[in-house]
């Protein structure tokens, strides 16, 4: 008798054990999936803003000795703003293999915040064509203790997709304020918004809403931007209706009382 119980056991044991192998190997499909979308889908857009690039220097070059300065001044300005856009595809590509191989690291020091905020969001709308976007952080503090790069990276993520989930020509607005010692920068748009279910699962690492599909994208930027955020020990919140759009608000403590550590990360 007991050699059956024992015999049992050791079956339920092994049981256990296989499905953990399939919920890996699953996991591990699901990721090879998801670099496999993200090569191509970098691959194809980087053809677009190299196109620009190519026909424009072209023209450039066959037309050198009769071109007028204001068609020349054009086409230039067509290709700054394609190396703009490959800029900005490049920084997502590095933020991907990034977040697949170490972890994000906090370098911060206590430097000019609006300004450099101002910056974020006037190279993004330079090289974005379908949005005018509205900027106003202007109330921002002049200075605060924080990353650059990671709050770049936030920033971008948050205009990229409030871009990317509305339509064209859609209102995409950021802001900033200090309101009872937090700092508050909002990025709202017009889109298609995420489903209340759905909501706290955006910041889960690969989760797509169910809104955005046909929209293409990895699932990695919003966790990215929400670790960013938790490093400096801020939070972001959602604010979203289908149909309607979307208002994401990063929130920083107005005092960052970090203890004297300079650099932390997180997995
Ligand atoms: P993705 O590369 O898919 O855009 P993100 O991590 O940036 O990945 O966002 C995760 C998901 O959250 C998106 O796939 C989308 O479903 C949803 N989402 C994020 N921002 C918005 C927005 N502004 N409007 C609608 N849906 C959004």
């Amino acid at each position: 008798f007991s050699e059956i119980t024992e015999y049992k056991k050791q079956q339920n044991n092994l049981r256990q054990h296989t499905d953990e192998l399939v919920k890996l190997l699953q996991q591990e499909k699901q990721l090879t999936e998801m670099q496999r979308e993200f090569v191509s889908m970098a691959s194809h857009e980087f053809r677009t803003p190299l196109a620009i690039i190519d026909s424009n220097a072209q023209r450039i070059l066959r037309g050198r000795d009769t071109m007028a300065p204001e068609k020349l001044y054009g086409r230039l300005g067509k290709i700054r703003e394609s190396v703009s856009r490959m800029q900005y595809l490049i920084n997502r590509f590095l933020d991907f293999s990034l977040a697949q191989t170490k972890g994000l690291e906090l370098n911060r020091r206590r430097q000019p915040f609006r300004d450099t905020v101002q910056r974020i969001c006037a190279n993004f709308t330079e090289a974005c064509s379908t949005h005018a976007i509205e900027i106003d952080v202007s109330a921002l503090p002049d200075s605060y203790d924080f990353d650059e790069k990671l709050v770049e990276l936030c920033i971008e993520n948050l205009l990229s997709n409030a871009v990317k989930y509305s339509p064209n020509a859609a209102r995409v607005s950021i802001t900033g304020a200090v309101t009872g010692g937090v700092i508050e920068i909002a990025v709202s748009d017009q889109g298609v918004g995420i489903p209340e279910p759905e909501i706290g699962k955006v910041f889960d690492k690969y989760f797509r809403a169910s809104t955005s599909s046909g929209i293409p994208g990895t699932g990695i930027g919003l966790n990215m931007a929400a670790r960013a955020i938790e490093l400096h020990n801020g939070e972001i919140h959602i604010d979203s209706k289908v149909g309607e759009g979307s208002r994401i608000v990063i929130r920083l403590p107005e005092r960052s009382d970090f203890p004297d550590e300079q650099v932390r990360s997180v997995a």
